[in-house]
């Protein structure tokens, strides 16, 4: 392992850190969505499965990942070797590639049932902000390292590529989770290159079609590629969560903890049955990022 890699670990998790207080205080007094459920208990609770996820990606993935990335410069059939590029451009084309690969890894969380028993854990909360961003089940985290190590290797990502992507992935995780209100004008800026939180609140929608759209991590650009982007929707009009999990007993932690492992229900049927649909008046202006 490069000497640089231990120092720059813990340059991430103070960046991260700071990141997640700043957003916490901003969108306490700038809220996007009004919160259907308290924030202190719904916060505790996003803390305890929060702190299992990241404790098993910082003690059991990051090493692997680090460590197959170390030795993928021994690799002669990873992509990045077989192109032999400058170093600037092999940076810049890793992170692009480990954020398109990741695209395609969450957009498999949600068509896969298995991996979906997990992921849906992560889309459960009630409510959104940033104390979701790192709220998925550590049993997701844990099989993530199999795709981690695939995309790494294969790919043929260097240890600083690694670890700048993770430090800017995190904070991009924290910044589109977050509920901070946005000038609107400002939002439809940044949003032409990055996921904006107004964009993933959609993802977290109970609607069907708008929880699957809007997988982008980083750049949004990959959702526009693929047909997956989703704009056109007030965020006054999304109901957070999924259907058939919205009973304050589905959010509670040890239910979560043991959520994929149980029967599963209908996930996109309301206590009436139906599914939640979205009024036929939202889809005149296509794709157009609404307040
Ligand atoms: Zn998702």
């Amino acid at each position: 392992m490069p000497e640089f890699a231990p120092a720059l670990k813990i340059v991430i998790g103070g960046v991260v850190a700071a990141v997640f207080v700043a957003l916490f205080i901003v969108e306490t007094s700038f809220s996007l969505r009004q919160a259907k459920k308290s924030k202190a208990k719904r916060f505790f609770i996003n803390v305890g499965v929060s702190g299992l996820a990241l404790a098993t990606g910082a003690y059991i993935v990051a090493p692997a990942a680090i460590g197959l990335s170390a030795r993928s410069s021994e690799n002669s059939f990873s992509l990045l070797h077989v192109v032999r590029l400058p170093f600037a451009a092999e940076f810049v084309l890793g992170f692009l590639l480990m954020d398109l690969t990741f695209y395609y890894w969450h957009r498999a969380n949600h068509s896969f049932p298995l991996l979906w028993r997990f992921h849906n854990v992560h889309h459960v909360d009630p409510d959104l902000d940033v104390s979701t961003s790192f709220r998925f089940h550590f049993g997701e985290v844990l099989y993530s390292l199999g795709f981690r190590a695939l995309q790494v290797y294969l790919l043929g990502i260097s240890v600083l590529t690694y670890l700048v992507y993770e430090l800017v992935f995190q904070c991009a995780t924290l910044f589109h989770h977050s509920n901070v209100r946005l000038p609107i004008k400002l939002e439809r800026g940044i949003n032409k290159i990055i996921v904006t939180p107004r964009m993933h609140g959609i993802h977290h929608s109970i609607v069907k079609d708008e929880t699957n759209s809007n997988y982008s991590v980083i750049f949004g650009w990959w959702d526009l590629l693929h047909g997956t982007i989703r704009l056109n929707v007030r965020q006054s009009d999304i109901v957070i969560g999924v259907p058939a999990y919205m009973a304050p007993d589905d959010n509670r932690f040890l239910n979560l903890l043991i959520l994929p492992f149980r029967k599963q229900r209908q996930y996109w049927s309301l206590t009436d049955g139906k599914q939640a649909q979205r009024g036929l008046n939202l889809n005149d202006k296509k794709n157009f990022l609404l307040p």
